[in-house]
């Protein structure tokens, strides 16, 4: 059983003026709630303290939904003293405590803690440097950095020692748990850290790809005289799709899936039916023309997924080369386009055979800083 404490007291003010960095907007959440997220699932978490600044509703509101184990504390004028406590309303006989600050903690990070504190009173992810590193107390001297880590959070103590250590310490020259323990105690064991696990401190430590999911959905009718032509691929068959274009279903519905996740109009607007520009089309060109529309608003295609319903005919064997067309298009792997076929089983008017007809999804993404709240 263990107890985790959040500190999300801090004011961040190295992140700018503004909206606290807690609650920034990170894939859809805050950085707050993504920084709980993933200890969730760990088996033993009885208590979840968050320790926000007094009277800030805001945080304390985010906090709350995050779980039904959050309990609210206020926090400290430091970091020390928000943790010492936090301490107090430690019921558990093992605590984590973890920055609320760091969104992209891992269950391995977290579990690798939970671990070591089988055998050691305090367990403290860390990551090896990569940058070169300088002291410069008294001039400028280069530091042997292969006998340096970066220590990061949550840190895994035995509650009753870290308690301990927290009442003998002073609160100066203390920037995190692990130096209080320290100062009390010497069975402290590193843990393997991950350098996706970083603090968000600065602005452009925000800069995450920004995904986005669009729809598009497609029919036209089959008849006699048309060809039948699917991602790029003549089918073989007696009747073929009629349309405007050269009715490449499957290509339409993807480029209205591209073009929805871009936030952008849909196909008929971008390449209207009454343009004979696009009389006879190669859809394959259109949905090219697409791609440069959702690039333009700076998107890149992550993945698109489609299901045509065609009752006949049997379209399974020319589905690998439609994937392979539309991925050479849409610059992706294969295995980034996803392509199924189904019958709709004799009903409606794809079951008579009369109409073939395409869902499809797609996800964009872009990266970014949230530069508009300036952060
Ligand atoms: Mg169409």
């Amino acid at each position: 059983m263990f107890d985790l404490i959040v500190a999300a007291a801090g004011r961040g003010q190295r992140c700018g003026p503004g909206k606290s960095k807690l609650l920034r907007p990170l894939y859809g959440r805050t950085v707050l709630e993504w920084s709980v997220f993933p200890f969730l699932s760990e088996e033993g978490l009885e208590r979840i303290l968050v320790a926000v600044p007094p009277g800030d509703a805001e945080t304390a509101r985010v906090a709350e939904r995050i779980s039904d184990k959050v309990i609210l504390l206020d926090g400290g004028a430091t970091r020390f003293e928000t943790v010492r406590n936090a301490l107090a309303g430690v019921l558990a006989d093992r605590v984590l405590i973890h920055d609320g600050a760091r969104p992209f903690v891992s269950s391995r990070v977290i579990g690798d803690v939970l671990r070591a504190l089988d055998g050691h009173g305090a367990a403290v992810p860390a990551v090896p440097l990569t940058d070169s590193v300088v002291e410069i107390s008294n001039g400028c001297r280069p530091l042997d950095r292969s006998l340096l880590r970066a220590v990061q959070t949550p840190q895994g103590f035995h509650s009753g020692k870290i308690k301990a250590a927290y009442a003998a310490a002073d609160g100066l020259d203390h920037t995190d748990d692990a130096s209080v323990y320290l100062s009390l105690y010497q069975d402290l064991i590193l843990t393997e850290g991950s350098p996706l696990n970083r603090k968000i401190t600065r602005p452009d430590d925000l800069l995450v790809p920004d995904c986005r999911t669009g729809t598009g959905w497609d029919a036209h009718r089959l008849e006699r005289g048309r060809r039948l032509i699917l991602g790029g691929v003549r089918v073989p068959s007696e009747k073929g799709l009629a349309g405007h274009s050269d009715a490449d279903v499957l290509a339409h519905a993807i480029a209205d899936a591209l073009l929805s996740a871009a936030g952008e109009r849909d196909i008929g607007f971008h390449f209207p039916d009454t343009d004979d520009r696009y009389l006879d089309a190669d859809s394959m060109t259109l949905l090219k023309e697409t791609l440069e529309i959702v690039r333009k608003r700076g998107f890149v295609p992550e993945n698109v997924a489609a299901e045509i319903i065609c009752e006949r005919p049997r379209l399974s064997p020319h589905i690998p080369a439609m994937a392979e067309n539309l991925a050479g298009v849409l610059g992706l792997d294969a295995g980034r386009v996803g392509i199924s076929a189904t019958t709709a089983e004799g009903t409606g008017a794809e079951g008579r055979g009369e109409v073939v007809s395409v869902s499809a999804c797609a996800t964009v993404s872009k990266r970014k800083t949230d530069l508009s709240a300036r952060f």
